[in-house]
């Protein structure tokens, strides 16, 4: 019989917690018998009092274990990729890499997140296009790898149970940037998916969740032990994250700005990845279309009050706004709004001239738009000079 409280008050008060302890925790919750708002209380203790190297390995260890694993690369009779980001805002990244991947001929199986705290999630993108299934059987997850070359699934009641359950937990209650608990999310479905190889795109700034190089270096180092321990080849590449990437904040805005199909065409010239693209996109249900996807019925401009440049654009300011608008959730029950978001048409170094438009908000209503256009305006700083420019690959570890 788990007695959560205790495990929670010596949490609280700074104890270790031994891997049997960490592991009936984890279970019992992935099972029901462990009630949300005892998990959240532990994973604010955890927030306040961290985990260490041997808690973090057991947390992701049950995590694994709360449901079943896939053995990708045996299956296919080869060595399958995968890719994760720690979380950023416009971060759409997936889309492209993983169509330019799989038409270059190496197998590319993910299973990614939903949005969480301020940041996007690959599933309430893709689930912006009509018809699009993020849960998978297995035996469809694998024959959709073998035949399509790619495919991006969300965790379920089979896989990594335990991470559904945690990740929408920490989405509502301020208790997602902990070096271990991110650790233990992203590694338990990179582990339980079953890839060989996979990069992790560890976000650096503003509109992360490591907002320093220092400690950005320590999730790398803690998910690299992790993955390694594993058996699983895994790189990190530091990327900066201090604007939002790309142009679009929102969900099918975010689709729509076509990095999977525009990246893709662009970067394997004969078309074979942008016909990638569209054959896993159908192969999961959806229309691959780009006027398929939902738009939002109020569209308002956010105009600049001053020339001068675009000096910094807080990328953290820009995902909440992009969630109050409707992109991202509030509360566990909230459902998204996939049509609603940002589309910032300035970037860091942009010359803009008086009245010139920044950004635009898109949005269910108008009073939401009015709102939007503030917080999206108190997010740019304009100056009389550009700034330095900044690499988005700040460094790699291996
Ligand atoms: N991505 C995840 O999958 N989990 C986290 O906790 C953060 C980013």
């Amino acid at each position: 019989m788990i007695h959560a409280a205790e495990l929670i008050r010596r949490k609280r008060d700074g104890e270790r917690l031994s891997s049997e302890e960490l592991s009936e925790l984890v279970l019992a919750y992935a099972r029901g018998d462990v009630p949300d708002y005892q998990m959240a209380a532990f994973c604010m203790a955890v927030y306040f009092r961290g985990l260490d190297g041997a808690e973090t390995f057991a947390l992701t260890d049950a995590m694994i274990r709360s449901g079943e694993t896939i053995e990708l690369g045996a299956a296919l009779g080869r060595k399958v990729v995968d890719k994760h980001s720690t979380g950023g805002v416009g971060d759409k990244t997936s889309l492209a890499v993983g169509p330019i991947v799989a038409a270059c001929g190496v197998p590319f199986g993910k299973m990614s997140g939903r949005g969480l705290g301020h940041t996007g999630g690959t599933l309430d993108k893709l689930e912006s296009i009509p018809g699009f299934r993020v849960e998978l059987t297995t035996d469809e997850f694998l024959q959709q790898v073998r035949e399509v070359g790619l495919a991006i699934i969300g965790q379920s009641a089979k896989l990594v149970p335990a991470d559904k359950l945690l990740y929408g937990l920490r989405d509502v209650t301020a208790t997602v940037d902990n070096v271990s608990l991110i650790a233990a999310s992203i590694m338990s479905k990179k582990i339980a998916a079953g890839a060989d190889a996979i990069v992790l795109d560890v976000k650096v700034g503003d509109g992360a969740f490591m907002k320093t190089i220092e400690d950005a270096r320590e999730l790398a180092r803690m998910m690299l032990e992790l993955g390694q321990h594993a058996g699983r080849e895994v790189v990190c590449v530091l990327t900066d994250m201090d604007q939002p990437l790309g142009y679009a904040v929102g969900n099918a805005l975010e689709i729509g700005e076509d990095e999977g199909r525009a990246r893709a065409a662009a970067a394997v010239q004969d078309g074979t990845a942008l016909a990638t693209y569209d054959r896993w996109i159908a192969a999961q249900g959806g229309d691959p279309s780009e006027s398929a996807l939902p738009t939002a019925p109020v569209i308002r401009q956010v105009l600049a009050p001053s020339k001068g440049f675009v000096r910094s654009i807080g990328a953290t300011d820009i995902g909440l706004a992009a969630l109050r608008l409707g992109a991202g959730r509030q509360t566990k029950a909230d459902a998204i709004d996939h049509a609603v978001g940002i589309r910032c048409l300035r970037k860091r170094g942009d010359a803009v001239a008086t009245d010139e438009a920044l950004a635009e908000v898109h949005a269910r209503d108008d009073a939401s738009a009015r709102r939007a256009e503030a917080e999206v305006l108190a997010a740019y700083e304009l100056g009389d000079e550009a700034p330095p420019a900044r690499p988005i690959v700040l460094e790699t570890i291996a």
